[in-house]
């Protein structure tokens, strides 16, 4: 293979550590569905553009941690935050730990066309649960009222928003994945996020279990890579 050859077929390695939580705080906007079949370790090589896509975006995120370290110094980064009687968790991109309120800011990066959306109002965050978790268990942890920001990123040009993200109680979702989890029963299909979901054939079939929907992923899609550190509900 030519290094020419090589350059355009680099992609980055298969991560497949898991967080400590059978949660995790950046999937609650997500299908339940979906939420529960990855605690159950479900996790599928993705193809290669996706794959050097998210490590883009990681980056991306990365960059503007080191930005905000040079501007404001004292930044706590990618703090892990829990609410351990859920087992939701997340690693905080970055908290501000000097400003008073402390501020703990969430990246996002965006496409252009999602971008003006979001910072329009023309289209809802989908990180409301999320921010809403951050910002009462980090209040929590700290023992003081903590601001939550979201700074999100166009990412072809660069350009900076502030979007105000409206909390959604993430403590709903999570007792309802919580209850699934335990009685093993699916929770009904969430139809608002189907639609480019692979596995809406599946759905559509009457199944009842988490075991159920597991077998029918497996059965259409092969066995799912292995995970290092499954999460259990212990
Ligand atoms: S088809 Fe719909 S309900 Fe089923 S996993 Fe996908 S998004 Fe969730």
């Amino acid at each position: 293979m030519t290094i020419r050859d090589r350059l355009l077929s680099l992609h980055p390695h298969e991560d497949q550590s898991w967080p400590k939580s059978l949660w995790r705080a950046s999937g609650l906007g997500y299908c339940m569905r979906q939420q529960l079949m990855a605690a159950t370790g479900m996790a599928y090589p993705i193809d290669t553009s996706l794959a050097r896509k998210f490590a883009i975006r990681t980056g991306a995120h990365e960059v503007v941690q080191s930005w905000m370290v040079k501007e404001f110094g004292d930044v706590m980064l990618e703090h892990y935050i829990e609410d351990k009687d859920r087992h939701v968790g997340g690693h905080s991109d970055a908290i501000l730990v000097s400003a008073d309120p402390k501020v703990l800011v969430e990246i996002k990066t965006a496409q252009q066309f999602y971008f003006k959306n979001l910072k329009s109002g023309k289209s809802k965050p989908y990180w409301g649960a999320q921010i809403d978790f951050y910002g009462k268990t980090a209040a929590a942890e700290f023992g003081e009222e903590i601001d939550v920001i979201t700074l999100l990123i166009e990412a072809a040009s660069g350009e900076p928003a502030i979007i105000d993200t409206e909390p959604v109680p993430y403590e709903p979702i999570a007792d309802m994945l919580n209850v699934c989890w335990e009685t093993r029963m699916l929770p009904p299909v969430d139809e608002a996020t189907c639609r480019d979901c692979n596995y809406t054939h599946i759905c559509n079939e009457p199944l009842h279990t988490i075991d159920d929907l597991r077998a029918a992923i497996i059965k259409d899609y092969g066995t799912p890579i292995e995970r290092e550190d499954t999460a259990t509900d212990e």
